[in-house]
């Protein structure tokens, strides 16, 4: 991973921002003081586990804060114009940790306090793309109520963590800023694309962000081992450079991708690198007329239906 990151020069191309821990003000923006005061008294310098699935290491509570801390200020980069998108490559995840409760190697919610950070910092809407294979729930949950920030997640269903179904849309006033595309098992670029093109880009022109958030998780890829998805590297080149045409278009080319899964290590590594050459040129905004039954058409029919049963649901708040 560390050497593909830096055969692609990564590091010498734009320009590198300094790393931070984020503070307890700025993780409690999205989770419980209760939680956070146990994270503090328990990680820090130990091992142990904190589900199933999340174990933490005496190194683990500055990897946290500091990943926290670098997708805030890369968000406060972007927003104050120093740069005009980015990537964090950061580690733990964050997607699957709830307001109370880390989940799923998740401690803290690293897209959900840089969305957080942004509204603070004066952003009227931001919106969290979530391609990682797994559904975000802890993402979803903390914003869910917000209309001022809209959550589009695909990923393969049913499937780790359980939630994600077309049917969850948001609640009260964020009814409808929740945009869940439930994929099968197998689906693939074509499938994926499709997505972007029929669901997802409307949905952010209806939503008119300031700032788009990426949750950039690679184990879509056809090679990882927690997965079934058969995305590749020309796929994940196809969508980053749809995302990165759609923010152009939108709110001034403004991108923030932090690093969720991608346990396949080259998977990861080159879906890493076609995001970064895809940020640092020109998008390829989806097509704003394109024929939603021909595109549909031209997909597979589990993931036809994934993507209708989405519209269908979303069909209704507009009504
Ligand atoms: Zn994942």
């Amino acid at each position: 991973m560390r050497a593909a990151l830096a055969d692609a020069r990564l590091a010498e191309r734009g320009q590198r921002l300094p790393v931070r821990a984020a503070t307890l003000d700025e993780m409690g923006r999205v989770h419980t003081p209760a939680y956070l005061d146990g994270l503090t008294k328990r990680v820090p310098g130990n091992s142990g586990w904190l589900d199933p699935d999340t174990y933490y290491s005496p190194g683990s509570w500055q990897a946290v804060e500091d990943a926290a801390g670098a997708a805030v200020d890369l968000t406060r980069a972007v927003l104050d114009g120093r740069v005009t998108r980015g990537l964090a490559v950061v580690r733990p995840p964050g997607h699957h940790a709830e307001a109370d409760r880390a989940m799923g190697f998740c401690l803290v919610n690293n897209i959900a306090v840089a969305a957080a950070a942004a509204r603070d910092a004066g952003a009227s809407r931001v919106a969290i793309l979530d391609w990682d294979v797994h559904h975000g729930n802890g993402t979803q949950h903390i914003f869910e109520a917000d209309p001022a920030v809209m959550y589009l997640s695909c990923h393969q269903y049913p499937f780790y963590p359980g939630s994600g179904s077309p049917r969850e849309i948001g609640v009260g006033e964020g009814t409808g800023c929740t945009v869940n595309v439930a994929l099968a098992a197998g689906a693939g670029d074509p499938d994926y694309r499709a997505v972007m093109q029929a669901v997802f880009a409307p949905a952010l022109r209806r939503f008119r962000p300031d700032l788009v958030l990426l949750s950039a998780g690679f184990d879509a890829h056809a090679a990882d081992p927690l997965a079934a998805m058969q995305v590749d590297r020309a796929g994940y080149r196809a969508l980053s450079e749809m995302l990165v045409g759609l923010a152009d278009e939108l709110c001034g080319g403004r991108l923030v991708a932090v690093l969720e899964g991608g346990y396949d290590l080259d998977g990861l590594a080159g879906g890493v690198v076609e995001l970064f050459d895809a940020m640092d040129a020109p998008g390829v905004a989806p097509d704003a007329d394109v024929d939603p039954e021909a595109l549909l058409e031209s997909i597979a029919p589990s993931a036809r239906a994934a993507i209708q049963s989405t519209l269908a649901a979303h069909s209704e708040v507009k009504a």
